[in-house]
């Protein structure tokens, strides 16, 4: 992997708001917000939690060739995470992102839960434009929770004229979000309580009629539905490549800086 120009900054949240029980809207404001101006809504970033204590960040360096964080002091070494770039406004300095609350036993889950206006936090991402997906007439767009600030910003983008089918796992009612598209979108929700045991995810995505042409595919979800989606567009349905950005965004049971070289694996995998 080629190294890339970074924006990294020092953030702190100004004010935040749930969305729905289990969701967390974060707004954050500090000096690098215009540097954040060109970026594409729906990219991934980095997030770093300093330590108790520790009043500023230490940003790592990556290493490109052992792709994997340069070590640094455990007093002062963030807790590093990746998140989805929601959305920012210029004449407010602020930039948000939406967290899922899935409890206190994932340090970013916890930080959401307990985080208070003027709470430092780091921001690692690439800087420019990106084609968050591939163009065409028809969409498939499958995500849980974690893949729904992606799916957000895709079908913000998506217009009209354009069609296609979007399902969402979500705990319960209460957590179905109100999505802004001018595409011709049909929604499907799913409920799961226990995402960590297991999703229907696949099990819905092949009870679907599926375009067969000029079509494109966005999944972002729990590293087994990603996996048993992406086999099943790619291998039964034929759909090629291009077709399909297929992305594993956690794995149960195991955190994040732990099922990276899994996920990144699968989501090579194509
Ligand atoms: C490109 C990309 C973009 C992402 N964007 C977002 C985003 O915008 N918003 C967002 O909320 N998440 C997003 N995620 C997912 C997020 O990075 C993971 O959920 C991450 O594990 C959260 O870190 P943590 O510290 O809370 O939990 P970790 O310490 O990583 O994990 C602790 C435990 O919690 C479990 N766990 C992790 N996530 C969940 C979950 N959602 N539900 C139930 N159990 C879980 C793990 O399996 C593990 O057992 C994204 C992931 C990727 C790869």
């Amino acid at each position: 992997m080629k190294n890339f120009k970074a924006i990294q900054g020092e953030f702190t949240v100004c004010r935040k708001e749930y969305i729905t029980p289990h969701y967390i809207r974060i707004f954050f404001t500090g000096k690098e917000v215009p540097l954040i101006a060109n970026t594409t809504i729906g990219v991934n970033n980095k997030i770093l939690i300093p330590p108790k204590g520790v009043h500023t960040i230490h940003f790592p360096e990556f290493d490109y060739e052992k792709m994997q964080w340069k070590p640094q002091p455990e007093e002062v070494r963030p807790i590093v995470r990746t998140y989805t770039h929601r959305g920012i406004d210029l004449e407010k300095n602020e930039i948000w992102i939406d967290f899922v609350a899935h409890g206190d036993e994932g340090p970013a889950s916890a930080w959401a839960i307990t985080a208070k206006e003027g709470d430092l936090l780091g921001i690692l991402m690439k800087d420019g434009e990106t084609e968050l997906y591939a163009k065409a007439e028809n969409y498939l767009l499958v995500a849980d929770s974690t893949g729904i600030p992606v799916i957000a910003a895709i079908l913000e983008d998506l217009p009209f004229g354009v069609k296609g089918t979007c399902i969402l796992e979500v705990d319960s009612k209460m957590e179905e979000q109100r999505l802004e598209t001018k595409a011709d979108i049909r929604f499907l929700w799913i409920h799961n309580e226990n995402p960590q045991q297991g999703s229907r995810l696949a099990e819905i995505v092949k009870q679907q009629p599926m375009p067969e042409t000029s079509r494109s595919g966005y999944v972002a979800a729990e590293f087994s539905s990603v996996k048993e989606i992406r086999r099943y567009l790619r291998k039964e349905k034929n759909w090629k490549q291009e077709e399909l950005y297929a992305y594993s965004y956690w794995k149960s049971g195991v955190s994040e800086d732990k099922s990276a070289i899994d996920r990144h694996q699968e989501n090579a995998a194509g």
